[in-house]
């Protein structure tokens, strides 16, 4: 039989009500106590690293998170992660890029319910996570929500409220769980025997929304206090450069300070093509701006944070960001 350990971290999952509302208070011990059908195919230990509403994740977390699995590494078969699921599509992809090709799996669920109720989610999710941290081809960081598994660094909420509430973006899912049957539709053969793991970041990272009559003077009052700007801009990407508010300017003094400078897109599907327009070539090839392309904004995030925490030359940033990890970014232009 495999042998898994269950990390708790709080989240609706092991949420009961309190006077001002839904706050984590069961433990990872109680978790298990409603999935006792999963003892039939493996042996599970468990431990509560955090008991958090991820609203309050940290980057520091994550890295608590990933201390867990490295201690534990060589005693268990896989890991299953619970984490609330307002910030775990960002803890997913965080760790995606801080345990590198795992031969075992890593897998990280929650609930939109909490799991001692009765009409509730959680006992599914839980169950289907501990089922695929045992199957032979589960392998990697990956999301496992609704019957979904989803690459970690794809995953994104999608409903604030319904069962399906996250999706894989720009992405298929690896594999889908319906009535205790995994379908495995993608392998991963990337993996090696022992994963590289890392324990620093560096979070100064800030993403910025583009609207219509924003100033570019924001940008320098962020470049004040973060080491990496994204734009989320518009369409397939472009900066705003009409005489009213032009950011090009703004972009040249932040590049030659050498401030990174990412560019997305709003738009939930499909990534950024910033070659099609006009207003996107001319600012990333002047600038030498990267790009996100089909990238999720989570693993944007994330990856930057982790590249930062590795190095700080600008061209080694580049070539680390562009290099594909847990199926990050499959097209560039
Ligand atoms: N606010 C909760 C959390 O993210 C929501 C959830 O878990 O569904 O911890």
């Amino acid at each position: 039989m495999k042998k898994i350990l269950l990390i708790a971290t709080g989240g609706t999952i092991a949420s009961q009500h309190s006077a001002d509302g839904l706050t984590p208070k069961i433990s990872s011990e109680e978790l298990l106590s409603y999935v006792p059908k999963a003892r039939e195919f493996c042996t599970i230990d468990a431990i509560q690293v955090l008991n958090i509403d991820s609203t309050n994740i940290q980057p520091e977390y994550w890295l608590t998170i990933v201390k867990a699995i490295k201690d534990n590494y060589a005693d268990y078969d896989g890991f299953v992660v619970s984490h609330g699921t307002d910030t775990m599509a960002y803890t997913a992809a965080a760790l995606s890029y801080l345990i590198q090709n795992s031969p075992k799996p890593i897998v990280l669920t929650g609930a939109q319910k909490p799991i001692d109720l009765d009409v509730t989610d959680a006992r599914t999710n839980l169950y289907d996570s501990l089922l695929y941290a045992c199957q032979p081809n589960a392998h990697g960081v990956c999301l496992v929500f609704d019957g979904d598994v989803i690459a970690g660094t794809r995953a994104r909420k999608v409903r604030s409220k319904s069962f399906n509430a996250f999706e894989s973006i720009n992405f298929p899912s690896l594999a889908t769980i319906h009535d205790g049957r995994v379908i495995q539709y993608i392998q991963n053969n990337t993996v090696s025997a022992y994963p590289a793991f890392y324990e620093t970041l560096h979070p100064s990272v800030f993403l910025l929304k583009l609207i219509p009559g924003i100033s570019p003077d924001v940008l320098s009052s962020i470049a004040e206090q973060y080491d990496a700007i994204i734009i989320e801009s518009y369409g397939v990407g472009g900066i705003p450069s009409d005489s009213h508010r032009d950011f090009l300017a703004e972009i040249d003094r932040l590049v030659s300070k050498g401030k990174i400078i990412v560019m997305t897109t709003q738009v939930m599907h499909e990534g950024s093509d910033m070659k099609v327009y006009a207003v996107g070539n001319v600012a990333k090839e002047r600038y030498g701006l990267i790009e996100a392309f089909d990238m999720t904004t989570e693993a944007l995030v994330t990856k930057l944070m982790w590249i930062m925490g590795q190095t700080n030359n600008p061209q080694t940033i580049k070539s680390m960001f562009y290099t594909t990890i847990n199926y990050d970014i499959m097209f560039q232009g």
